[in-house]
């Protein structure tokens, strides 16, 4: 989603102001892209005729920098649609513990798992969890359960009852018995939508009276699991939302529709299988990052505000001249550290997505410290000509900079990286949009 959408967004950089027309385009870029990314057409709809609505209230009121203008209005409608500000406490707790959490799902979305996870994070927040086997109709279920909880280092309810409303009463009485503030269901699924299960969530419900029910939507299947997300809640009434393997490769529709359909928030999401590839949902960051990537727009405007206006046009007429030296390179560094953290940079960088990941284990921020002290040792001449650079010069640098010799040669393998990945990025119609934002 977020590359489509980044390229709609680029079609508006160099528009001077944003009229009816323009935006119109635009906003039939956005159309695609959301649909694309398989996003709920009502949700799409929906959520184009708000930023609509604001960007030409906004040109009236305003006119000032328009594009800039439009990004902050679909990053704030992105973030409304998706659940607007999340709250200082994801789960709600029950007055008098302990605290009924019921998951509940498809087969397979993830539930299992889940609790694991939540188990460990509440955990870590200084509650104590009670994980409770209640899918008794697959018989590695209950097993699998009592891994995942011995993995997450809290209990689970063992017991030969084999009925889930039985099961469920019989683990909240003994947790209020024995202190555990917390209890978490770990009820079953189907394969599809099912009737006869969905009484037997009633049954629990009514029986435990959780303060939470969590649907647990598996991000994979996209509109699927926002149907689902709709009839679990139609007939259970759920709080909130888990979105699971947000890591595979999905178009990221689902985190957007959810909300806008089901009206229950997104709690938190799963990124992997293991217990701690687990986070809270916060819709505010979700929006950067989709319109982050491949953002060059708000790269240039923080790089406006904070970078010296000299040196990013000296910098652009080497670009120009494709003669990128280590000066360069350090200047570049010193800007980075300006600018905040290197993740955020790589990734509004247009095309660098993938990039960002390889980048970001290499070039850490304490990296580019040590970097920077190579540079810093090394002559100006040498700075300007890299190829002056035999052994004794490195080893010279790496012992006035107290690094390593190796790091003064992957330094010079990163530059000419760099000043190579330079010229690719160096085409005209780059250059164009960057001018067309200096004005
Ligand atoms: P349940 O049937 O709803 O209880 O689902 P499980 O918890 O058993 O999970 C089904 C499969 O999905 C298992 O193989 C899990 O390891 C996997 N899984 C669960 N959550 C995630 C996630 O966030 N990312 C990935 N990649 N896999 C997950
Ligand atoms: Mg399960």
């Amino acid at each position: 989603l977020s590359e489509k959408l980044g390229r709609a967004l680029k079609s508006l950089a160099g528009q001077s102001r944003l009229t009816e027309k323009n935006i119109e385009e635009a906003l039939r870029e956005v159309r695609m892209a959301l649909l694309e990314a398989d996003v709920h057409v009502q949700v799409a709809r929906a959520f184009l005729q708000r930023v609509k609505e604001k960007a030409l209230g906004v040109e009236v009121l305003q006119g000032l920098n328009p594009t800039q203008q439009f990004i902050d209005i679909v990053h704030q409608e992105l973030t409304a649609i998706m659940g607007g500000v999340a709250p200082e406490q994801p789960l709600d707790f029950a007055s008098r513990p302990p605290t009924v959490v019921m998951m509940v799902g498809l087969q397979g979305s993830g539930k299992t798992t889940t609790c694991g996870k939540l188990a460990k994070y509440l955990k870590k927040n200084g509650r104590s969890p009670l994980l409770v086997p209640a899918d008794v109709y697959r018989p590695a279920a209950i097993e699998q359960l009592h891994v995942v909880a011995k993995d997450a280092g809290v209990p689970s309810y063992r017991t030969e009852e084999r009925r889930p409303v039985e099961i469920c009463k019989a683990a909240v009485a003994e947790a209020g018995l024995k202190g555990w503030d917390v209890v978490i269901l770990d009820t079953a699924g189907r394969l599809h939508l099912d009737e006869v299960l969905m009484d037997e969530l009633a049954a629990i419900k009514a029986a435990c009276g959780p303060t939470e029910i969590i649907f647990v939507a598996d991000a994979m299947t996209g509109q699927d699991a926002v149907r689902s997300a709709g009839a679990f809640h139609e007939k259970l009434g759920s709080t909130g939302v888990v979105l699971t393997k947000a890591d595979g490769d999905t178009r990221g529709g689902a985190a957007f529709s959810i909300k806008h359909i089901t009206g229950t928030p997104i709690k938190f999401v799963g990124a992997g299988e293991k217990l701690d590839d687990f986070e809270r949902f916060h819709p505010d960051r979700m929006a950067q990052r989709i319109l982050g990537m491949g953002d060059v727009l708000t790269l240039i405007e923080h790089a406006k505000d904070r970078i010296d206006e000299k040196d990013a046009e000296r910098m652009a007429q080497r670009l120009i001249k494709n003669q990128f030296t280590l000066d360069d390179m350090r200047s570049q560094f010193q800007q980075i550290q300006k600018l905040g953290s290197m993740q955020k940079i790589l990734g509004m960088l247009p095309g660098m997505g993938k990039m960002k990941d390889q980048l970001e284990t290499v070039v850490t921020d304490k990296r580019v410290k040590h970097l920077e002290a190579i540079l810093n040792s090394m002559t100006p001449k040498e700075r300007q000509n890299h190829n002056l650079l035999d052994g004794k010069r490195k080893r010279r640098i790496a012992a006035g900079s107290g690094r390593p010799v190796h790091e003064v040669n992957q330094l010079l393998k990163q530059y000419l990286q760099m000043k190579k990945m330079m010229s690719q990025m160096n085409n005209p119609s780059f250059m164009k949009r960057m001018q067309a934002m200096s004005n």
